[in-house]
């Protein structure tokens, strides 16, 4: 997902309908805990098709909020 770097998932975040984690269950993407990634994929839609209209695709601001917080 995102600029569709090759990182082990350690250094990802998971979103999913249900927030950010990757204990979360359904459909989710990675993105790299990087500004450019969270843009990359809110303007190439990849967020939205990740989460499949089940929640509303998250702000930069929020992405960027879920970055910055520890890894869940
Ligand atoms: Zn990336």
């Amino acid at each position: 997902m995102g600029c569709r770097q090759q990182k082990p998932q350690t250094e990802l975040l998971r979103i999913t309908a249900q927030g950010p984690g990757r204990a979360l269950q359904g459909r989710g993407c990675y993105l790299c805990r990087t500004e450019a990634c969270a843009k990359l994929a809110l303007k190439s839609g990849q967020i939205a098709r990740a989460l499949k209209g089940k929640a509303k695709e998250p702000a930069l601001v929020r992405l960027l909020e879920w970055m910055a917080a520890p890894l869940a």
